[in-house]
């Protein structure tokens, strides 16, 4: 049985770095089924193409040919576009009949899957990693989802309950939803000493000083992410032992934002605190390196990688209590949730953390024991290998257990 992950994106974003994990492991099934095949299909080149020939995994990129640069007119722009939009979908169309399931692991791959389904009558599955609120998106675009999801998808995977409730919310059928996390494997994140030396002396300047209080802040650069939010607290906090690292770049055409915050550094006079690292393949060795981790979006979000990342590295982390933060961490216990939007919120929150060791001790050791139980790769994958087996062959009897729990 083969099953086609489509994703629209080449970048390596939260959900290409979930499907990453979910199709290398698909060939070698723990729980002894029938292995399914797998060939993901990208609608774009990047570098998430390189990961996926590095881990052997069978793929191709249906480029959607960008318009010739001397095509300056409207017209023959958007005819251009359209032709390079039906040749892509002539080429899904063709790679849907030769598999069995098709698996939509982003919006856009979602609109190209759900009309593969109606074209070709394979079955589709929905991973869903958006949070459908009108800060993420347009009326138009959460209702064709919702709709889309509605009529075409077999099974709607969330990435957490948060995602859930926002897609029933929008109009989506419960009953064709799962919560399934994103799973991740716990001894990644255990790093020596020795490894953390040498990283500390590559990156220099303050963080190889002991009076430094380093916070860690790990995500791609878009304006809801908040980057200027923490920013602006810091500021407030006007404590010089701080020190930052921004860790990220602008993913999907967000260089603008990225400039902003380099000039809100300056202009707030951060530029001795505030160290720009961008996109970095060592996550878990430089979360090792922080004394505290900041997620601070400025709208909800969907899961949020890099909270359990920072769970599973053992670290303190602050994260505004809404979207899936409060059912990923436990206040006080397993990490520090705040007021969101709020850079006073957030300043007091670094000050009482930063201040207080032995809490950031204990809640680090909580979060990485829950964590681990939570979210292991082997046990999401497995609830997700469930779903894909249930849907090939609906008459058998298996239910799948939904990923759940309370943080
Ligand atoms: N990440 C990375 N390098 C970076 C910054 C982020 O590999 O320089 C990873 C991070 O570790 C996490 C993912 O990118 O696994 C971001 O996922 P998340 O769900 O937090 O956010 P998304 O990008 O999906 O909105």
């Amino acid at each position: 049985m083969k099953v086609l992950f489509l994703d629209q994106s080449g970048e390596l974003g939260g959900a290409e770095l979930c499907l990453l994990d979910i199709v290398a492991q698909i060939s070698c099934d723990p729980a002894g089924r029938d292995a399914l095949e797998s060939q993901v299909a990208l609608l774009s080149a990047g570098p998430f193409q390189d990961r996926l020939t590095q881990a052997n995994i069978d793929h191709v990129v249906l480029r959607e040919r960008p318009p010739h640069p001397k095509d300056r007119a409207f017209f023959s722009r958007r005819l251009r576009e359209l032709f390079s939009l039906c040749h892509c979908l002539g080429d899904l169309i063709q790679l849907a009949r030769n598999s069995d399931l098709i698996y939509a692991n982003t919006s856009k791959a979602m609109v190209m899957g759900a009309i593969a389904h109606l074209i070709t009558g394979r079955p589709l599955v929905y991973h869903l990693h958006d949070i459908l609120t009108p800060q993420h998106f347009l009326w138009l675009n959460r209702n064709l989802l919702v709709q889309l999801a509605n009529s075409c998808a077999t099974q709607v995977i969330a990435n957490s309950h948060a995602t859930q409730q926002a897609f029933i919310a929008a109009g989506g059928h419960m009953a064709k939803s799962q919560v399934i996390y994103n799973g991740f494997l716990p001894e990644q994140f255990r790093i020596e000493p020795a490894q953390q030396q040498a990283l500390r002396q590559s990156l220099g300047g303050k963080l190889s000083d002991d009076e430094t209080f380093t916070i860690g802040c790990f995500s791609r650069f878009a304006p809801w992410k908040g980057q200027h939010l923490l920013l602006e607290s810091l500021a407030k906090l006007n404590d010089p032992q701080v020190r930052l690292l921004l860790v990220g770049d602008s993913l999907f055409g967000e260089e603008a934002y990225v400039l902003k915050l380099r000039k809100q550094v300056e202009r707030l006079g951060l530029t001795e605190q505030v160290q720009f690292l961008g996109f970095r393949d060592d996550v878990p060795q430089l979360l090792a390196l922080c004394d505290l981790l900041v997620h601070s979006p400025v709208a909800p979000e969907p899961f949020g990688r890099v909270i359990v990342e920072a769970m599973l590295g053992g670290k303190a982390i602050i994260a505004p209590a809404e979207g899936s933060s409060p059912e990923l961490l436990r206040h006080g216990q397993t990490g520090w949730l705040i007021e969101p939007r709020s850079s006073e919120s957030l300043a007091l929150a670094i000050q009482t953390l930063k201040a207080e060791p032995e809490l950031r001790l204990r809640m680090g050791q909580a979060a990485a024991q829950a964590a681990q139980q939570r979210f292991h790769l082997y046990q999401t994958n497995q609830a997700i290998f469930e779903l894909l087996h249930h849907t090939l062959n609906p008459d058998l009897m298996v239910a799948s257990p939904v990923t759940t729990g309370v943080p």
